[in-house]
């Protein structure tokens, strides 16, 4: 079963390797999805200038505010709701040990924070992290891949299995490094057509683009050759770079 709201807490030798991983110097403003009781804010606060920490269970939020030193401030409130930007310093750094039940839609909603965040480093499902960072070309790489590789360099540096968790979880742990890029990748005019390009390329993953588009966007569909993109391909092998091509077409048909 899984525990309610995604509570796995980190042991201390795993928040130790996560410490190692983010470096966080004196100088740097943190904010940080689901503290629960505090077992990366207390250290992360010791070094850092400031964190801001989302949380939802309200036990939780009261127990760790009367803990914490005066440069953590708790924030209740539902990370997939509060304003994250508002909470977050131009340039700051987000971190935590995501409530795996919603750690997709948070990976949505963090992606917002480009512009503003510098990086990320989330614990999130191995899966759910191969998904993030894979290239075009395995069969992980989807929605989150093409939209997080537009703004950001994506890498995996750590892995943990369920042993560093109370309790355990059922499924291994990895941290997805999220660097932000000083301008996305490709030229995207319309941000939302641009996904809602991508949930039609993606729809039926085994499909050819050619099919796929031909529902959602049949013009372009038959434009595919003049694009120079072969409609047999399946959108998995498509780069963020020429989904950008399709999509500028697409707003341009
Ligand atoms: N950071 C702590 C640690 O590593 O030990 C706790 C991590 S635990 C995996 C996820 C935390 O997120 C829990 O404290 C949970 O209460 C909180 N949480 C769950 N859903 C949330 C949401 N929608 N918004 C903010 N926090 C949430």
């Amino acid at each position: 079963m899984g525990r309610p709201l995604g509570q796995h807490f980190l042991r201390p030798a795993a928040v130790e390797r996560l410490l190692r991983a983010i470096l966080p110097r004196p100088d740097e403003d943190f904010l940080e999805i689901g503290p629960g009781a505090g077992a990366l804010t207390l250290p992360l606060a010791g070094r850092a200038r400031r964190v801001v920490a989302v949380e939802l269970d309200a036990r939780l939020a009261d127990d760790l505010e009367r803990r914490a030193p005066a440069n953590v401030r708790i924030h209740r409130g539902d990370a997939l709701a509060v304003d994250l930007a508002g909470l977050l310093p131009a340039g700051g750094r987000v971190v935590g040990n995501l409530p795996y039940y919603v750690s997709s839609p948070l990976l949505r909603r963090l992606l917002d924070l480009h512009g503003r965040a510098r990086d990320l480093h989330v614990m999130v499902q191995d899966e759910v992290a191969r998904r993030v960072a894979s290239p075009p070309g395995s069969k992980e790489y989807g929605i989150l891949s093409v939209l997080y590789a537009l703004w950001a360099d994506v890498t995996i540096p750590l892995r943990f299995g369920p042993g560093s968790f109370r309790p355990p979880p059922r499924v291994s742990s990895a941290v997805l490094r999220v660097r932000f890029l000083p301008h996305p990748r490709a030229e995207v005019e319309d941000p939302a057509g641009f996904e809602r390009l991508l949930q039609a390329a993606f729809a039926r993953r085994r499909r050819t683009l050619e099919n796929n588009l031909r529902e959602a966007a049949p013009g372009l569909a038959r434009r595919l050759p003049e694009l120079g993109i072969d409609g047999a391909r399946r959108a998995e092998t498509l780069s963020v770079v020429e989904f950008a091509r399709l999509a500028a077409a697409e707003g341009g048909a």
